[in-house]
Protein backbone atom coordinates (compact mmCIF):
# COMPACT_ATOMS: atom_id res chain seq x y z
CA UNK A 1 0.00 0.00 0.00
CA UNK A 2 1.13 3.33 -0.76
CA UNK A 3 0.00 6.95 0.62
CA UNK A 4 -1.85 9.66 -0.33
CA UNK A 5 -1.56 10.45 -4.39
CA UNK A 6 -2.05 14.30 -3.32
CA UNK A 7 0.51 14.74 -0.53
CA UNK A 8 2.40 11.82 0.21
CA UNK A 9 0.62 11.42 3.82
CA UNK A 10 0.56 8.14 4.92
CA UNK A 11 -2.48 9.27 6.72
CA UNK A 12 -4.78 7.12 4.56
CA UNK A 13 -7.40 4.90 5.35
CA UNK A 14 -8.49 1.95 2.60
CA UNK A 15 -12.29 2.75 2.34
CA UNK A 16 -12.44 0.36 -0.88
CA UNK A 17 -10.64 -2.40 -1.66
CA UNK A 18 -11.71 -5.02 -4.55
CA UNK A 19 -9.41 -8.44 -5.71
CA UNK A 20 -9.86 -9.90 -9.25
CA UNK A 21 -8.16 -12.10 -11.13
CA UNK A 22 -7.56 -11.07 -15.33
CA UNK A 23 -8.77 -14.23 -17.15
CA UNK A 24 -6.83 -13.96 -19.81
CA UNK A 25 -3.32 -13.61 -18.23
CA UNK A 26 -4.17 -15.03 -14.92
CA UNK A 27 -2.63 -12.42 -12.95
CA UNK A 28 -4.24 -10.91 -9.91
CA UNK A 29 -5.20 -7.76 -9.19
CA UNK A 30 -5.84 -5.59 -6.71
CA UNK A 31 -8.06 -2.35 -7.12
CA UNK A 32 -8.63 -0.31 -3.81
CA UNK A 33 -9.23 3.41 -2.99
CA UNK A 34 -7.96 5.40 0.26
CA UNK A 35 -8.85 8.14 1.73
CA UNK A 36 -6.27 10.82 3.23
CA UNK A 37 -6.66 12.53 7.21
CA UNK A 38 -4.23 15.17 5.52
CA UNK A 39 -5.33 16.83 2.80
CA UNK A 40 -8.99 14.94 2.49
CA UNK A 41 -8.59 13.80 -0.83
CA UNK A 42 -9.60 10.33 -2.34
CA UNK A 43 -6.88 8.22 -4.16
CA UNK A 44 -7.57 5.33 -6.04
CA UNK A 45 -5.50 2.39 -7.54
CA UNK A 46 -4.61 -0.66 -8.89
CA UNK A 47 -1.92 -3.09 -8.68
CA UNK A 48 -1.30 -6.58 -9.79
CA UNK A 49 0.68 -9.56 -8.20
CA UNK A 50 2.92 -11.61 -10.01
ZN1 LIG B 1 -3.19 13.71 1.30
Amino acid sequence: MQGCGNCKSEQVKVIYAQWSVSVASGDTYWDYEVFCGECGMYTSRSFSEN
